[in-house]
């Protein structure tokens, strides 16, 4: 490679971003930052530009860009400071751009995932929720623009790497047999089901392994994320609900597997830390160093495995059905997910009350086909007013 690669980073000020950020200027001679991008913290994104130096920057309205550009013309920099959805997919599209990390946290990040991928650029995949929203449509668009998708989520960059590189073809026709999908089982693996109604945000967010934004964290902790993921494995993999497995690894040292008809299974293994799979989507298929240390075999010592309990992870039948049903049920079971979770994070409704509120808007309302993204977006809207209703009766 002799060109430097033009990199935009969408949620660049989240945990995902700052790796990526990470992984970057380890090799400035492979890497540039082309485009950043935050929405809350401001601040952040003024010292990220600061420090690398974007073409653009993208705020999410039009007072906070005035505020960035202030401060960034006051250092001397001449980044242009876009803002909005329309200053995302402007970022992720743009002719000049090799690569996109698409790490905004939930369905605020399917249009400008989908502008990244609709330009046939590079596309790094973090934010699942997109890709679970509007999975056909989505991988409908990869196909016929020829974008490179490569999963930043710690499983599915492993089950990618434990695949063949013609996997393309069909699972069965590679000799796949199941997809075994790991998960730590969060911090309240073995909570008391009767202390779960208790239990706070800050404990919800305290991950024994992966230090990560909040929403997933919440996402972690009900096992909505393992969900998440294995409608993602579905559209990636071309993968029905039943050909993958979830698997319960309390270490968090394989990051999934690979079972094969010949009895051989393989794994990926690595200290959970998501610069690996970052510098693995961004040099494949070529290697580069990442900055995570070896993994200690003999300090990791054991690795154990158990099959998680739908009754204490009701999140995750939930989620196993609306893959099951298709349609827009993934979006709609996204969206009231998204609201219970903020509900959660601002202490309005307790832990156990995530799941009854996906519940009950996936029971209010059937599924139906997803032709077009506006009908996503439609089914995302209503879920969310779903469960705006079951909060104005409950919490
Ligand atoms: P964070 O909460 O740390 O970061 C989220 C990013 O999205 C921030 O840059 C945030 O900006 C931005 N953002 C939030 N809301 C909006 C919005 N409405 N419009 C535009 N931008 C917005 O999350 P993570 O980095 O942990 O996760 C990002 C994605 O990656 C998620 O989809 C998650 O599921 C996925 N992922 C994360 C992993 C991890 O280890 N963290 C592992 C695997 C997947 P600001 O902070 O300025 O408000
Ligand atoms: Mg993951």
């Amino acid at each position: 490679m002799n060109r430097q690669q033009q990199i935009t980073v969408l949620g660049a000020t989240g945990s995902i971003g700052l790796s990526t950020l990470d992984v970057i200027a380890r090799h400035p001679e492979r890497y540039c930052v082309f485009a950043l991008s935050g929405f809350s913290r401001v601040a952040e994104l003024e010292a990220l530009c600061l420090r690398y130096r974007p073409r653009y920057a993208v705020v999410a309205d039009a007072q906070a860009a005035q505020h960035l550009r202030g401060g960034l013309h006051d250092a001397g920099l001449t980044t242009r400071v876009l803002f909005g959805e329309e200053g995302l997919c402007e970022v992720a599209a743009h002719p000049e751009v090799d690569a996109v990390m698409a790490a905004i946290v939930g369905a605020a990040g399917l249009k400008p995932t989908l502008a990244a991928v609709e330009a046939g650029k590079r596309v790094l995949l973090a934010n699942k929720e997109a890709l679970v929203m509007s999975g056909a449509l989505f991988m409908q668009a990869v196909r016929r623009s020829g974008a490179v998708l490569l999963p930043i989520d710690s499983e599915h960059n492993a089950i990618f790497q434990c695949l063949p590189g013609d996997y393309a073809r069909g699972l069965p026709q590679v000799g796949v047999r199941r997809i075994l999908l790991t998960a730590s089982g969060g911090p309240f693996r073995e909570t008391p089901l009767a202390q779960l109604a208790e239990v706070s945000p800050e404990q919800a967010c305290a991950h024994p392994n992966w230090s990560m934004g909040r929403k997933i964290s919440v996402d972690s902790a009900s096992m909505m994320n393992k969900g998440l993921e294995l409608i993602e494995a579905c559209w990636l993999f071309d993968a029905r609900p039943a050909q993958i497995e979830v698997v319960i690894h309390p270490q968090s040292v394989i990051h999934s597997l690979v079972d094969y008809v010949d009895g051989s299974v393989l794994a990926q293994l690595g200290n959970p830390d998501m610069r690996t799979p970052i510098s693995h989507a961004l040099a494949w298929p070529q290697r580069i160093d990442s900055g995570v240390p070896a993994l200690d075999l003999f300090a990791v010592a054991r690795l154990d495995f158990q099959a998680p309990d739908e009754q204490r992870f009701p999140c995750l039948r939930l989620a196993r059905q609306a893959a099951e049903v298709g349609g827009t049920a993934p979006a709609m079971l996204n969206a009231a997910n998204e609201v219970a979770v903020a509900a959660f994070l601002e202490r309005r409704i307790r832990f156990p009350e995530i799941a009854s509120i996906i519940e009950t808007v996936l029971n209010a309302e059937s599924a139906v086909a997803v032709e077009t993204v506006d009908a996503v977006l439609a089914a995302d809207r209503r879920a969310r007013e779903l469960a705006g209703q079951w909060l104005a009766r409950h919490a």
